[in-house]
């Protein structure tokens, strides 16, 4: 598989330190409100490179913090004059419901910087004790970041224009404008920790993610991921203090997705341009927004709108016709063996498969590893619809091909059908009267029945396999 590292520029051959194992990590929310559209892409993209790694065999180790303690967090705080862990308490479980709505698997782990504090604590020492942090008469810890000559790699900027755009903030007493706080005393009525270097405090957002990928991946890992944005200063600094305090290479690929945009500008908090993942949802789906998400390779600029999102819904809806037709046909089908025509069909089908892999190897393409999958479902359709006979050993081997690829993607999995409705058997119920009256050639009670079902929102379509049956 290649992935487009960061850090060379260049797509490069993914090799992980552990074969068959990979250790994987992304910034993940600050917890002081839902998140919005932008923030669901990293959130989306990344769970499809963990769960397509899983399909091709690896163990994948993968951790995504809360930044649950920052200065968003403490000011919505003292708006809502409770503790700032209410606050955090509050967003985190709001995260994991828009999370699991937009079928993002939960990580292996998820810390929380609060509860990360004895190795956030253990990593400031250490860079203190080794030179490149000091301690400043306020009680903040500053980087010394001209002791790390690498400084400025990820982004591709030569310190010298870093040195040109930094400056020091009002009440910060920094050596050097481009040093950057690592740890920051504790101001009255927030909350802090205590130190062993003596200034009661809390960490400065950058070493948390340096500190949690010490303590549950390790001094290396293989991947870290995030959005575009984070890349200068938030990554920049993440490596400079992992590398200073453990004195190997922090992490081997780099990923960053593009922007969402809305007009063509980035979606932020900061410019009031967002929609709420929930509020897009009400008006699309959940999964519409997956879709929409993976219908772009992940690092392009992608652009919200309206007619793109329905677009998307539309697409989602010919997906699930085609899942719900098959299961349908595999039901009412005989024949545990495929005919010869099937079996060189299928063999025909799943090349499919090996154009979704190619263009998934291609630094995660899920813009084209989609268009595979319907040109795939077109193929599926064009032949079960023009061979009524199909068998089941058929219909069943196409269903599971198309379950398999979508399933890496995490779309189409979803059961709200038949089975589920609570109409369920009164609906079946009156399909048979209906057929039983179309038998006897009472047209007038068939007809008076099917304007019931319709009454019940209950749509119905005559097959030769018998009648389908989809609400709306
Ligand atoms: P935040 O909660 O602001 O730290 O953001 C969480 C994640 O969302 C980070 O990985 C950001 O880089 C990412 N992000 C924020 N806005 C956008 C956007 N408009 N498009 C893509 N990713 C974004
Ligand atoms: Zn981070």
């Amino acid at each position: 598989m290649k992935l487009f590292n960061t850090l060379t520029r260049q797509k490069e051959e993914f090799v992980p330190i552990t074969p068959g194992e990979i250790k994987m990590y992304s910034c993940g929310p600050t917890v002081y409100n839902f998140f919005h559209v932008g923030n669901a892409r990293p959130f989306i993209v990344f769970d499809v490179l963990r769960r397509y790694f899983e399909y091709r065999g690896y163990k994948v180790n993968f951790v995504q913090n809360f930044t649950d303690i920052d200065d968003k967090v403490i000011n919505k705080a003292n708006d809502e004059g409770v503790d700032f862990n209410v606050i955090a308490d509050r967003y985190i479980k709001e995260y994991y419901t828009d999370a699991a709505g937009l079928g993002v698997n939960k990580a292996t782990c998820h810390p929380r910087a609060t509860e990360t504090m004895d190795a956030i604590i253990g990593i400031v020492e250490t860079l203190l004790e080794n030179g490149h942090a000091y301690l400043a008469e306020n009680g903040d810890v500053y980087f010394r970041t001209k002791s790390f000559p690498e400084y400025g790699k990820l982004s591709h900027q030569p310190l010298e224009d870093l040195q040109a755009g930094a400056r020091i903030g009002v009440g910060e007493l920094k050596e050097d404008p481009m040093d950057f706080a690592v740890w920051k005393a504790a101001k009255p009525g927030e909350p802090a920790w205590d130190t062993p270097w003596g200034s009661k405090g809390r960490p400065g957002w950058h070493i948390e993610c340096s500190a949690m990928v010490n303590k549950y991946l390790g001094k290396t890992i293989d991947i870290h991921s995030g959005g575009l944005d984070l890349t200068f200063p938030h990554h920049e600094n993440e490596i400079a203090q992992s590398e200073c305090a453990n004195g190997c290479t922090f992490a081997n690929y780099w990923l960053h997705n593009g922007f969402l945009t809305i007009d063509n500008e980035k979606m932020s908090k900061s410019k009031g341009n967002f929609f709420m993942v929930r509020d897009a949802a009400k008006m699309f789906g959940y999964e519409t927004i997956r879709m929409f998400m993976l219908s772009a390779h992940y690092r392009t600029p992608l652009n919200y709108s309206e007619d793109s999102l329905n677009m998307n819904k539309v697409s989602l809806a010919r997906l699930y016709e085609a899942r719900n037709n098959l299961e349908f046909r595999i039901e009412k089908a005989a024949g545990d063996a495929m005919t010869a025509e099937e079996t060189a069909k299928l063999t025909e089908l799943s090349a499919y498969k090996q154009k979704f892999i190619d263009a998934m190897d291609d630094d995660l393409n899920t813009a084209d590893a989609m268009s595979a999958i319907f040109e795939l479902t077109r193929e599926i359709n064009a032949y079960s619809g023009a061979h009524q006979d199909a068998t089941k050993a058929f219909l069943q081997a196409a269903h599971a091909l198309f379950m398999e690829l979508t399933g890496v993607l995490n779309i189409v999995q979803q059961r709200e059908d038949a089975a589920a409705d609570p109409d369920a058997e009164k609906i079946e119920g009156l399909i048979a009267d209906r057929a039983a009256a179309k038998k006897n050639k009472d047209f007038a009670a068939a007809d008076r029945i099917r304007d019931e079902l319709l009454a019940m929102g209950v749509t119905i379509k005559d097959t030769r396999q018998g009648t389908q049956w989809t609400r709306g």
